[in-house]
């Protein structure tokens, strides 16, 4: 089965997110545990699910996923996938509660912008790298592929980073930007944190090396062999870790006749917190836009539109407006005095967590307050569990997960 070759002409429909969860279901034991880090490439036949962008915008929840693959193959037999699920939870919860990398890497790619403006040897080899054209055949390839169908497989992802950052010393930051404004499943955690981990900046003394054997191996030679890779990696000497917060705890709600619902991309399927009963006043607000300085890819724009519009349609009681493009530095005087004249003083909201979506509704609070509208934004169950355990590497993360699993706490 190959089930991302469709992509990006994919429904962002939470219908389509179920449909391709039922066809991955039964792969989801054996044939994913033997299979996952083969890379056939686009057309082939890959053992992956692609559920990640629908997980990334919670068409569906990694909740839900691993309940039915739980159910389907008992935990045992497809400990493989769910522990990849639960990376995603990992890396969430990670930034949630060290928050500043987030800012700190948007600094970054300003200063990397900065430095690129100065040094034209090395804006050129950006740019060479940007338009796939290194000569490294496996790493211009995955560049088309990223653009052509706003994905990669995990592995090709891994060796992308690694390419860039110790073959072609470009730096991790502006790779990081470039799968973010590329990637459908684009997310400040998972992308952020993983491009770190790759450079050596998430583990003490560790980063990720790709390798010419493993790169033919795993991709069964479709590419020339990527010699000229390099072979070490440079490590900062000390890694320092921020203060942790707090993670969100389980929070109360409650809804009236001045309650609206607002929906942003980071969770659309807001009747799971809040259950099926449509809403009056629904407001919907895009904001892909702030993923980066630099333009968004229009497929990932496409994705996140058509979902937001989905989620609009399955919450709704009445007619609503299209959900609202808030790109950066837009006025949003007009949605806020439209929320506030239907009457609406309080808007819940599933989870915002730490990224583009945060921002641009940290930038709109203001306004909102201006209109007498307060945000209550409400955090998923699985995360309330899950996030406190995202504190040190994933292993004690998953130590601290697998007994929720395995005693149902989770599902
Ligand atoms: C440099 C780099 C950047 C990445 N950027 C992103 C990103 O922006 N968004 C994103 O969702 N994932 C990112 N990942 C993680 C991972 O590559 C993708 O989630 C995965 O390839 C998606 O394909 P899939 O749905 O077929 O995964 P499957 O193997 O079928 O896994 C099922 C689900 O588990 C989650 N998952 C699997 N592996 C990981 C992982 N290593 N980390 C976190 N979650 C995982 C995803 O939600 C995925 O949909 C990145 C990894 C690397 C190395």
């Amino acid at each position: 089965m190959s089930v991302f070759n469709d992509l990006p002409d994919v429904a962002a429909t939470r219908e389509a997110a179920l449909a391709r969860l039922q066809a991955f279901l039964p792969h989801a034991g054996e044939r994913y545990t033997d299979w996952r880090n083969h890379d056939f490439g686009p057309a082939g036949d890959n053992a992956v699910s692609v559920l990640s962008p629908w997980l990334r915008h919670r068409l569906i929840s990694e909740q839900e996923v691993v309940a039915q693959v739980m159910a389907n193959h008992g935990l045992e037999a497809a400990e493989k996938y769910i522990q990849e699920v639960c990376w995603r939870s990992y890396w969430k919860g990670y930034l949630e509660r060290r928050p500043v990398h987030w800012p700190e890497y948007q600094q970054q790619c300003r200063k990397d912008r900065e430095a690129m403006a100065k040094d034209r040897h090395l804006a050129m080899r950006l740019e060479q790298a940007l338009s796939a054209q290194t000569g490294i055949a496996c790493f211009d390839g995955w560049v088309d592929e990223l653009i052509t169908h706003g994905y990669l497989h995990n592995h090709a992802r891994m060796w992308f980073a690694s390419i860039w950052v110790f073959t072609l010393e470009l730096p991790w930051a502006l790779g990081a930007d470039f799968f973010l404004r590329h990637l459908l499943d684009g997310d400040p955690a998972s992308n952020t944190l993983s491009w770190r981990w790759v450079a050596g900046l998430h583990t003490q003394g560790k980063a990720y090396l790709a390798r010419p054997d493993n790169i033919t191996r795993f991709t069964q030679g479709r590419f020339p062999r990527a010699n000229g890779l390099a072979d070490k990696a440079d490590l900062p000497a000390s890694l320092e870790k921020p203060p942790l917060q707090d993670a969100p705890a389980a929070t109360p709600w409650r809804r009236d006749n001045q309650t609206g619902l607002l929906i942003t991309e980071d969770d659309l399927t807001p009747e799971a917190i809040f259950g099926d009963d449509p809403w009056p006043f629904v407001t919907a607000i895009q904001t892909t836009d702030w993923r980066s300085d630099s333009p968004v890819s229009q497929a990932a724009e496409a994705f996140a539109r058509a979902g937001l519009a989905d989620a609009l349609a399955r919450n709704t009681a009445t007619e609503q407006s299209a959900p609202f493009h808030y790109r950066q530095n837009a006025d949003a005087t007009a949605l806020c005095t439209a929320i506030a004249s239907a009457g609406i003083t309080t808007l819940l909201t599933p989870w915002i967590p730490t990224g583009p979506g945060k921002d641009a509704i940290n930038a709109l609070m203001p306004q909102l307050a201006e209109a007498g509208i307060t945000l209550q934004p409400v955090p998923r169950d699985w995360d309330v569990q899950l996030w406190p355990a995202a504190t040190h590497g994933f292993f004690r993360f998953w130590k601290a997960a697998r007994p929720l699993l395995e005693d149902g706490s989770l599902t």
